[in-house]
């Protein structure tokens, strides 16, 4: 640690110390007038204190004798008790360290809940705070504690903060935000009910498992078996969705070969949700690699060992469930307004409720109502597509103008809000600004790498797969690798 780090701590860690005494007075609403007024009385003394210190020839025995001297706190054991208890410095900081690992553990048990928000456009603290239903005199409480380290207002987007609460009474008990990626700032609930603020380095962990099997019956029962977790398990359905059919271009024999990735704190807490990091396809007639990458513009996708991202279809009927075709594209009689008007998407009818899916990756442009669609999402995708979804009955509680979504993934359900005759979807597809026949073939083009990027992309796939020049030069070895021999 430098100096200037030292600093910044140790007057971090006072600023702490202040604010608790004054809380524990009742004092801390007036704790910046306190501090001025404090600052301003030791501003006096250190001004004054020359003419106490530094005898003159003025100052007579008599006046000397006056002026009172501090005792050494050294000699005076109260006085050193409450030294030791306000200074306390890094024994403090360990303590409130080792309750968060504590509290870490107990949501390891189950006993205590996880929750964890990143910040999107327009969050606050406080914002967040609200959505995870803490009472607003809390909220307040959180935020100040925050604000003694933090600057909140100057917080990121994407921000992770997490909230451990009580698993059955509900209770806020912790809030940690991961500032910046090798720095988390955390407030836990003390008994009194204050909260006491306090930052470490990071404590996030990511680990990537690889694990391999062989096909006996179906990918996914044969996946599972080999222990791939069943979240890994959907993203290389939806991954490899429109390339390989599951049910058909899968044998027996295929092996398949799975990296993820896991992120944890340090003392084992899993954060945030496992991702595909490398998807590899033995198939009788064909090999099929897939790596996750995230590109400059921070775009993630899967690309294949050469660095070219598959071409991606949209769904044609965004929906969990079987859907009918109630109204087609185009012409036709409006049912509710009785005359000739251009449909510029598909309904299709399915019960209230039934979840609705975003058709393709890509990220939330509206979400609202909007007129005669009633409860609509706009979504926009790479390839110039949009895709709109109008009278839905409620949206994905966690749902803003610019969450990112992923294809399949449920963005709300199905409803009959706005100029609607019965629960149904209205579906369009927009490519620029014109619709298109959501059934036609709508396929976000695939993508190569190029230069720096494909650089990129080659020195991470190298690094995460032993395997991967075979992959990229289209040969795979005709024996497998050797096992990795322990010594
Ligand atoms: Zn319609």
């Amino acid at each position: 640690m430098t100096l200037k780090e030292r600093l910044h701590k140790a007057a971090q860690r006072t600023r702490v110390i202040r604010y608790k005494a004054y809380k524990r007075v009742g004092v801390a609403k007036h704790r910046h007038k306190i501090d001025f007024s404090l600052f301003l009385i030791i501003l006096w003394c250190l001004a004054t204190l020359p003419f106490f210190i530094l005898p003159t020839k003025e100052y007579t025995s008599e006046t000397l004798s006056s002026v009172s001297i501090p005792v050494p706190v050294g000699t005076n054991p109260e006085a050193e008790e409450v030294v030791h208890e306000d200074l306390g410095d890094a024994p403090v900081e360990q303590e409130q360290q080792a309750s968060l690992i504590e509290l870490e553990k107990r949501a390891q048990l189950g006993e205590v809940s996880v929750d964890i928000q990143s910040l999107q456009k327009g969050d606050s603290l406080l914002s967040v705070l609200a959505d995870e239903n803490i009472s607003a005199t809390e909220r307040l409480d959180i935020a100040e504690a925050f604000e003694l380290l933090i600057d909140l207002r100057a917080l990121q987007l994407g921000t992770p903060v997490m909230f451990f609460k009580d698993a059955e009474t509900n209770t806020i008990l912790g809030v940690s935000i991961q500032i910046k990626p090798d720095e988390t700032v955390s407030a836990l609930r003390e008994e009194n009910g204050s909260w006491t603020p306090f930052s470490q380095a990071s404590r996030i962990e990511s680990h990537t498992t690889r694990l391999t099997g062989s096909v006996e019956r179906t990918f996914a029962g044969s996946a599972a078996k080999a222990l791939v977790p069943e979240s890994i398990i959907t993203q290389v359905i939806n991954a490899l969705d429109g390339e390989v059919d599951f049910q058909s271009d899968i044998h027996a024999g295929d092996t398949f070969d799975v990296i993820f990735e896991t992120k944890t704190t340090q003392s084992g807490l899993e954060i945030g949700a496992k991702q595909l990091l490398f998807i590899g396809l033995q198939l009788k007639d064909k090999n099929i690699y897939r790596y996750y990458y995230t590109d400059h513009t921070g775009t993630p996708g899967f690309y294949d060992a050469r660095g070219k991202s598959g071409e991606k279809v949209l769904l044609k009927r965004p929906l969990k469930a079987r859907a009918r075709l109630s109204s087609p594209y185009g012409r036709r009689r409006h049912p509710v307004l009785l005359y000739e008007i251009f449909h510029h998407g598909v309904d299709l009818a399915a019960p209230k409720g039934t979840p609705i899916m975003a058709a393709a990756d890509g990220t939330i442009l509206q979400i609202g109502r909007k007129g005669a669609y009633g409860k609509y999402i706009r979504i926009k995708h790479d390839g110039n597509y949009y895709t709109a979804y109008g009278h839905m009955n409620g949206y994905r509680a966690d749902l803003k103008p610019r969450s990112k979504v992923k294809r399949g993934e449920v963005i709300g359900y199905v409803g009959s809000t706005g100029r609607s005759t019965g629960p149904h979807l209205h579906f369009e597809v927009w490519k620029g600004n014109k619709t298109v026949p959501p059934f036609g073939h709508n396929a976000i083009p695939s993508k190569q790498l190029k230069n720096f990027e494909l650089e990129q992309f080659v020195a991470f796939a190298e690094g995460l797969h032993p395997d991967y020049i075979w992959q990229a030069a289209g040969t795979i070895p005709d024996v497998p690798p050797p096992k990795p021999i322990f010594k």
